[in-house]
């Protein structure tokens, strides 16, 4: 197959070359990210490997059908980016990694969680610039406290697992119960969730359902000082009502890996430029509030293990076998 593959950094086409052995199958990376603007270098590919801020609407979609692509390669777990349905109607197979590592991500919603509440990236600059009070550093027992998980799946129960060490006492609210949680923590509904949790950690998908499932209403409805985390998808936080909420005090630290509109952002080095994003300047001004650049699943296990599956799944469809990773309409919820 010829697979054009899209919003490719050096650490993409490593794992994605090495995966590809003797080389089955030809690469061409492009930087760019796909839009209606770039989808021209689609041309003369039987196949598109994209990942998570490559945005695959209808019209995306069928201006890549015209180009001849039958089969688009997710690297990444989620799949909110792309119109299944429209995909599914003009006759286009898409596949993702459902699992990669759900270790990568839990491991690091745990480290935004430790760091916010330690303080450690104020303690890091401070010692630095031969500051070495630790005044206005004071942290809290995780021991005791509350924490509560939205979605249950494969990285929430990780995260479950991980926390069970901490002695804390683990809430999970899900559309869909599964016993292994059940058996770590509490299953409760989400406004229970919510006005229990010391800490709340999102781990569901980007649905109709979980749009803005942080936004001014659920923040009232959480203890005065919560911690907010979300390793999954920008737009489950409505940002502007983050910032009204940290500047009341009613959030007391955020720790954001995802932004809403990280896309034009997320990924680049713009240290040269004036950053045009005021609520993203916003968040990364506020001294309880960690950002990170959709990392969490940056690790070199996470890589491999995409960079196979995905080969795996480009296998897959060439061969016309059954596609055990296709994405679906019947997974949409
Ligand atoms: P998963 O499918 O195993 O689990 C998701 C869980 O969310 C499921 O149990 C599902 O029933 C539940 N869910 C669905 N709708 C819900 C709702 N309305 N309310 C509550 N729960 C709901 O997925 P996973 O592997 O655990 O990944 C979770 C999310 O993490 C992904 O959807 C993706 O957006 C995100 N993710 C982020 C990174 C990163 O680098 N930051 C990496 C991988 C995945």
């Amino acid at each position: 197959m010829k697979i054009a593959v899209f919003s490719t950094k050096q650490y993409d086409q490593k794992f994605l070359l090495a995966a590809n052995g003797a080389g089955e199958h030809e690469f061409n990376f492009f930087e760019e990210k796909l839009n209606s603007n770039t989808v021209f270098l689609a041309q003369g590919h039987d196949a598109i490997c994209c990942f998570v801020n490559d945005i695959l609407t209808a019209h995306v979609l069928d201006q890549l059908k015209a180009l001849g692509i039958k089969f688009i390669a997710l690297r990444c777990a989620g799949f909110n980016q792309v119109d299944i349905r429209h995909a599914d109607s003009i006759g286009i197979k898409v596949t993702h990694v459902p699992a990669y590592s759900p270790f990568a991500v839990a491991e690091f919603a745990l480290t935004l969680i430790l760091a916010l509440n330690r303080k450690i990236h104020r303690a890091y600059n401070r010692v630095r610039d031969g500051n070495f009070s630790i005044e206005g550093l004071q942290g809290f027992d995780l021991n005791g406290c509350t924490i509560g998980l939205v979605g249950t799946g494969k990285i929430g129960r990780v995260m479950a697992q991980i926390l069970s060490g901490f002695g804390v006492r683990v809430l999970g609210y899900d559309v869909f119960p599964n016993k292994e949680f059940g058996a770590m923590g509490k299953y409760v509904d989400l406004d229970t969730l919510f006005a229990e949790s010391n800490i709340v950690s999102l781990h569901c998908p980007l649905t109709p359902d979980t749009y803005h499932i942080i936004d001014q209403h659920s923040i009232a409805k959480m203890k005065r000082g919560v911690m907010i985390i979300n390793t999954s998808r920008g737009a489950l936080v409505d940002a502007p009502a983050v910032i009204e909420g940290l500047k009341s005090g009613q959030i007391g630290y955020l720790g954001l890996d995802v932004y809403e509109q990280e896309a034009d952002v997320f990924y680049e080095n713009l240290s040269e430029e004036i950053i045009q994003d005021d609520v993203l300047q916003r968040l990364v001004a506020f001294p309880n509030v960690l950002v990170t650049s959709h990392q969490a699943y940056f690790t070199d296990t996470a890589l491999k293990n995409i960079a196979q599956t995905t080969l795996d799944n480009v296998a897959a469809f060439a061969n016309g076998e059954e596609l055990k990773n296709a994405v679906t309409i019947e997974m949409l919820h």
